[in-house]
């Protein structure tokens, strides 16, 4: 077993060392700062990077064994299939399950979740029956039991947090019963980064007869899991928050659980035998909730992962990330717009928080411009948000190739944007979007041009300034009136909160006004706005929004992701004018 060296580790995930163009590098006086010349990616639990040798292990699939596996009797296809198996087995030491029966292969975490829920689910549960699942949880973790609930007329309890963001064992004993059939919990949150105490989850719902189903996302990556000490019914996980690949996941279930539950889904290799004549029969174990081919690549390049991370010593990486989750944590302590939002030292490296007087959106998307990926939003955990009665939060989540230095970058960088006023000129651009209420109608005198914003854009090289000059821009949009930023304006698809009105004067010609949440949302509307405003309906329909902001060099701002939701605000533009719809 090799000893744990952070920077050897770090040295082989190639994508840490991506460099940053040598504008964004000037722009940042970076030249002295070593590090920070490349991405500090700070989104781990969302997915991890890969280390060279599984990145390597997945060409070498597709080179040397790509064949489809339990199919053919031809060489090649043995040979995949023997890469495939061992991959079982490696998975199955990993976790200590006691055999290569109790894993399945899934596209991931949420898909083993789902498998539970439509067989053994729809298996045992009657009208008035409970599942009991925390509030922490990740939607993939909510919502199938939501609709399994709807189908079976079965009941959700919820489960609430102490003060220190774990589930509260109190009011579990409360709400735990004989009506309790399945309880499903995350090891560890991935907002909030606090172990669980499932072994006591566990115990409880074997006292009561209850399946006990651990969601395990967040804490392979992060300490050694062994199903058959932790005694659950159900432990599942994926790939990619591991240093594997996407599209691949696991669900470890109790071989008798596994046997009486009817199939998932159907297909090639699940069966044993089909007949138009004879009732068709199911394959054993695993391969009976395997139905079609699988990510036979991405399966294979787990199991180097796996090897990957067992040769160096496990103590060494924990201690490793506990050093620094600690130090990042107590450098947050010290800004005092730093607000947590839940009480103490997360046990993972995953640090959630929100800033005082700043929006998430706006603090990542500057930190962004730095380099620095972290995320924003609610992170698929909107119930969890709503209990902690905040919009969304931002958050730090660390890997064992993350260094001290990053976090240094980090907070320095975070401490800027937070005192960031904006420098940058918008001398040349008036933007001013004077909205006039006249019995509800809006008129708005727009002085800014795709010509001007491309204009201004277009000297402008580094993707930092860039972000300087949208926030700039943002200052300069008008504030919508309190009553018209409504339920009936607010555009969904944003994270942030954004508000579209519209008017339409005789000539034909459309203005929208607009507002949001976030700074740098605003600014992008501006932009946005003057594509669209005084334009017809057929000039609307035309516009061609992605060759715009390719030109403004802008196009991440156009993701479909919903990050920002600019594609989203277009949309409803475009949607308005067709319908001719005038509020
Ligand atoms: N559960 C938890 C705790 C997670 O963090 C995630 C993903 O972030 C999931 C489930 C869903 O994982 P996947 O999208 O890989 O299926």
């Amino acid at each position: 077993m090799k000893n744990f060296k952070a920077k050897k580790f770090r040295e082989q995930f190639p994508l840490l060392y991506r460099q940053r163009s040598s504008t964004e590098i000037h722009e940042h006086k970076l030249s002295d700062q070593g590090e920070n010349k490349s991405l500090v990616y700070f989104d781990n639990a969302a997915t991890t990077q890969r280390p060279c040798c599984v990145i390597e292990r997945y060409q070498f699939f597709y080179q040397e064994l790509n064949a489809n596996v339990h199919r053919s009797s031809h060489s090649l296809s043995a040979k995949a299939t023997s890469a495939f198996e061992q991959a079982r087995q490696c998975v199955t030491d990993f976790i200590h399950a006691k055999s290569i029966k109790e894993v399945i292969w899934t596209k991931g975490a949420t898909e083993s979740i789902n498998l539970i829920a439509n067989t053994l689910g729809e298996q045992i549960l009657s009208p008035n029956d409970e599942i009991i699942i925390t509030v922490s949880e990740h939607h993939a973790n909510i919502v199938p039991w939501q609709l399994l609930a709807k189908r079976t007329g079965s009941l959700i309890k919820v489960l609430t947090l102490e003060k220190d963001g774990r589930i509260d064992i109190s009011a579990f004993e409360r709400l735990i019963n004989e009506k309790t059939k399945i309880i499903c919990c995350s090891h560890v949150s991935n907002v909030i980064g606090k172990v669980n105490p499932i072994d006591v989850v566990i115990a409880k719902a074997r006292d009561v007869g209850a399946i006990s189903i651990i969601d395990g996302a967040q804490a392979v990556a992060h300490f050694t899991i062994d199903v058959q000490a932790l005694d659950c019914d159900f432990y599942l996980f994926s790939a990619h928050k591991m240093y594997g690949s996407t599209g691949v996941g696991v669900l470890y279930g109790k071989q008798h659980l596994l046997e009486s539950m009817p199939p998932y889904q159907a297909g090639g290799e699940m069966i044993k035998t089909v007949s138009f004549n004879q009732p068709t029969t199911f394959n054993v174990l695993p391969f009976k909730f395997e139905a079609g081919t699988p990510n036979i690549a991405g399966i294979v390049a787990f199991s180097q992962a796996i090897k990957f991370m067992s040769q160096f010593n496990q103590k060494e990486i924990i201690q490793y990330e506990h050093q620094l989750t600690r130090y990042c944590y107590q450098a947050l302590t010290k800004i005092p717009q730093v607000k947590f939002i839940v009480q103490g030292l997360p046990d993972i490296p995953v640090i959630a928080f929100i800033i005082n007087g700043h929006h998430n959106h706006d603090i990542a998307s500057t930190l962004d411009s730095f380099g620095i990926a972290i995320r924003s939003g609610h992170h698929c955990a909107m119930p969890l948000m709503e209990y902690l009665n905040i919009s969304g939060c931002l958050r730090v989540s660390m890997a064992a190739y993350n260094t001290i230095e990053e976090v240094d970058y980090f907070i320095d960088c975070l401490t800027k944007a937070i005192n960031q006023e904006g420098t940058a000129s918008v001398s040349n651009i008036s933007t001013n979007i004077n909205a006039e209420t006249n019995k509800g109608q809006l008129t708005a005198e727009i002085n800014s041009s795709v010509a001007t914003i491309m204009a201004q854009f277009s000297a402008i090289k580094s993707w930092d300034a860039r972000h300087r000059e949208i926030m700039m821009l943002g200052k300069t949009l008008n504030r919508l009136d309190k009553y018209a930023r409504n339920d009936q304006s607010l555009i969904s698809g944003c994270e942030s909160l954004a508000w579209l009105v519209v008017s339409k004067n005789k000539k034909g010609l459309y203005f929208f006004q607009a507002d949001s949440d976030a700074k740098i949302i605003r600014g992008l509307l501006v932009i946005v706005l003057a594509a669209f405003n005084d334009k017809t309906a057929k000039q609307i329909q035309m516009f061609d929004i992605q060759s715009y902001f390719e030109q403004l060099g802008l196009m991440q701002h156009l993701s479909p992701s919903r990050g920002n939701g600019v594609l989203a605000i277009v949309d409803k533009i475009k949607c308005l004018a067709m319908s001719g719809k005038v509020e």
